[in-house]
């Protein structure tokens, strides 16, 4: 029999990794990158035996496939993805590809903010007590750790581009954590496209499978109204009453499952921020159903110490704190760590400015923003917003002069918060450069 021929598009590590685990499976596998691979990478492909190219799509190698796997960044509207479908050429994504080859529970986490901390949080819970690996856009991929690792559970952090691309895939549980306005290049300006790609994580799951929510999103609850699902619903909420979900009573976190229910005081939450609330309802629901103990659940909340770039501590100087914040780069996120905060702050924001709306954003800026150092090559559209709302607003291309100012301005009690609500690619390679670069400026002070 001739061996079936998979093409993988993208040569990052969801292709890389999907291409092992095809070769390990039988298929015959070509790798094809329209940007350079990375070398290492490419020593992975090479040394694996796998036929690669890097710069260009050869159409006669890719458009003879039996199966494409596109990497989530390759936008389906580009000529090729076309000429591909209208051969009928199935495509896919990694976790549709890799998920036949493990029989594993699957804990699948999506959401337009907080995937990665909620990922990360279940997986510490899960990880006290059962043999559970992480994957998504996280570290090495699924398909990687299917072949090599073969866990028995996985927490996936899912994003709508991964889901655009499933057929079969079905989490036994899968979280959707919020939906707000975010990638819309890519859904043709439609939200409700968007809408419809997160809720894919639920299309095939059946009455015996769990969907954990959040009851107080909007765009969550009218979706669900129009286009019910089939799952199980667990809902969680911080201002209703939830019977079977989770719910915030006084203070205490309350889970209930099957009557069961477990208790805990978010004054033992060691993340700040009624989004780490939510954040840690919905996998504290998820382990609840795994069947982890209460104890353990409680003490993994309370360990718990964060993500990095997302809302971490960096120090405390002169009694001011520098937060870094830099994976905010959206509104939403900002709109999170701006309620989070308990003292006047120094707010640094800017950077590639995706169509931003900032109106919700101004409760908070007359009430705890005390000055902004606004951090882009443009950042004409955020001193005309704010520049009427604070004594301070400043503008600077150099994030070690922004710390610097932020450190004159900023008195003792203060906060200097960098949550950026853009994306980086102005002035950095990447959020987690920024991030970086802003705790090497709060290190140098
Ligand atoms: P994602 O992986 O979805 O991008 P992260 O966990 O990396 O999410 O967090 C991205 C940003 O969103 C951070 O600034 C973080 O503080 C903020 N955030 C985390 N959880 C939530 C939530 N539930 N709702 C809104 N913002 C959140």
């Amino acid at each position: 029999m001739t061996k079936q021929r998979l093409v993988v598009l993208g040569g990052g590590e969801s292709g890389v990794g999907t291409a092992l685990l095809g070769k390990e499976k039988g298929f015959e596998v070509f790798v094809s990158d329209k940007g350079k691979i990375k070398e290492k990478y490419k020593q992975v492909l090479i040394h694996n035996e796998i036929e690669w190219e890097d710069e260009t799509h050869t159409e006669a190698k890719v458009l003879n496939a039996d199966v494409v796997m596109k990497s989530p960044g390759i936008p389906d509207k580009i000529n090729l993805i076309n000429q591909i479908k209208e051969k009928g050429i199935p495509v896919v994504s990694e976790i549709e590809f890799a998920s036949k080859y493990t029989d594993a529970v699957i804990v699948g986490i999506t959401g337009s903010n907080g995937k990665t901390t909620t990922a990360t949080l279940t997986h510490y819970i899960l990880n006290k007590v059962l043999n559970v690996g992480l994957a998504g856009n996280i570290g090495d991929s699924f398909a990687k750790q299917v072949l090599e690792k073969d866990f028995e559970n996985y927490v996936l952090e899912i994003s709508s581009f991964q889901l655009d691309d499933i057929v079969d895939f079905k989490p036994k549980i899968a979280v959707l954590l919020n939906i707000t306005p975010d990638h819309l290049d890519r859904y043709d300006y439609k939200f409700e496209n968007y809408i419809a790609s997160k809720f894919r994580i639920a299309m095939n799951q059946t009455k015996a499978d769990y969907l954990i929510y959040d009851a107080d999103d909007d765009v969550i609850t009218n979706h669900l109204k129009n286009h019910p699902v089939q799952s199980t619903l667990l809902p969680f909420s911080l201002v209703k009453k939830i019977e079977n979900g989770a719910y915030l009573d006084h203070n205490n976190i309350k889970i209930t499952i099957d009557n069961n229910q477990i208790i805990m005081p978010t004054s033992n939450l060691a993340l700040e921020g009624k989004h780490n609330i939510k954040n840690a309802m919905a996998a504290s629901t998820v382990a609840h159903l795994l069947k982890i103990r209460k104890q353990t659940i409680r003490e993994s909340l309370e360990n718990f110490q964060g993500v990095e770039h997302r809302l971490e501590q960096v120090l405390k100087i002169n009694k001011v704190q520098y937060i870094n914040d830099s994976k905010a780069t959206n509104v939403n996120a900002t709109y999170y760590a701006l309620e989070s905060m308990g003292a006047p702050t120094v707010w640094i924001v800017g950077g590639v400015d995706k169509g931003n709306n900032y109106e919700e954003l101004f409760p908070f800026i007359n009430e705890k923003v005390k000055a902004i150092i606004c951090l882009g090559v443009d950042n004409e559209k955020l001193i005309s917003t704010f520049g009427n709302m604070v004594d301070v607003i400043v503008e600077t291309q150099f994030i070690s002069e922004a710390v610097k100012i932020a450190y004159k301005v900023a008195d003792a009690g203060d906060n200097v918060l960098l949550s950026p609500a853009c994306a980086s690619f102005d002035l950095f390679e990447n959020y987690e450069d920024r991030g970086r670069q802003f705790k090497n400026a709060v290190r140098n002070l």
